[in-house]
């Protein structure tokens, strides 16, 4: 697990105006942030430079005490959950899982012990032979998490998660993500444009407005305000 801070982020696509422009955020070791705003504020762009996926045009990412704008995504030990949960479709559950470890040429009785505690936390051990197709909505959202927990992690990201799913599906998967990231404690950035998430899932939130940090704040703070 690991602290991840922000000094003095900007990114600038091109000569328009930036997408990021001077943010300063201290996400806690364990805490749970959400980045909130209207489409085009620059919530994805900054979890993109978090994860390494897009190059910092000036400032100092910093990801538990080490400065990271110059790692390569998989030097960051960080895990992204993506809305489309990038599963193979032709791998069973367990195999979905165990990939990461796999491509990290993991001992296969340590590839087992992984999967078996992230399938247990995560309640697919009776689903471990099928194939994505044959899941839910909600069981594809877990083994996507699943992937992201085997690994390990420093932290988890999130973008959009649940933008895909029917109403009562975001509202359980709003529960199990919530309940999952308290047992697990680990530090988690959740990308949503959804008043919802944003009030009921994070320890603080923050809104971001044209590329600028607009406010920092506990969901109770935003919620009491006039
Ligand atoms: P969202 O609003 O959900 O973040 P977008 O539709 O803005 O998604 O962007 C989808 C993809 O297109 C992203 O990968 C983003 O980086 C890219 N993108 C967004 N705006 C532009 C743009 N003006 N020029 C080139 N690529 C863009
Ligand atoms: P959000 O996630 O809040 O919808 P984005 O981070 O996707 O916002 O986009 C922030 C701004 O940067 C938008 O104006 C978008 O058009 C622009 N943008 C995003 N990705 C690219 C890209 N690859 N090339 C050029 N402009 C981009």
């Amino acid at each position: 697990m690991a602290s991840i801070e922000m000094r003095n982020i900007v990114k600038q696509y091109g000569d328009g105006f930036p997408a990021v422009n001077d943010v300063s955020l201290d996400i806690a070791d364990g805490e749970f942030m959400i980045l909130v705003g209207p489409s085009g504020c620059g919530k994805s762009t900054l979890l993109r430079m978090i994860v390494g996926l897009e190059d910092i045009t000036s400032g100092d990412m910093i990801i538990g005490g080490k400065r990271v704008n110059d790692l390569a995504p998989r030097d960051r030990n960080l895990s992204m959950v993506f809305q489309n949960y990038a599963l193979y479709p032709h791998m069973t559950v367990y195999e979905n899982i165990a990939f990461p470890l796999r491509l990290a040429k993991m001992p296969d009785d340590e590839v087992r012990r992984r999967v078996t505690e992230a399938s247990d936390v995560l309640e697919l051990k009776d689903h471990l032979e099928r194939k994505p197709a044959n899941l839910s909505g909600g069981q594809r959202q877990r083994v996507a998490m699943g992937r992201a927990i085997v690994r390990q992690a420093e932290a988890f990201l999130f973008d959009e998660p649940l933008s895909n799913l029917d109403a009562k599906l975001r509202g359980q998967m709003r529960t199990e993500i919530s309940r999952l990231q308290r047992r697990l404690g680990i530090t988690t950035v959740y990308v949503t444009h959804d008043q919802t998430e944003a009030m009921t899932l994070g320890d603080r939130v923050c809104v971001l407005r044209k590329g600028k940090i607009q406010q920092v704040a506990s969901p109770r703070e935003l919620y009491e305000q006039p």
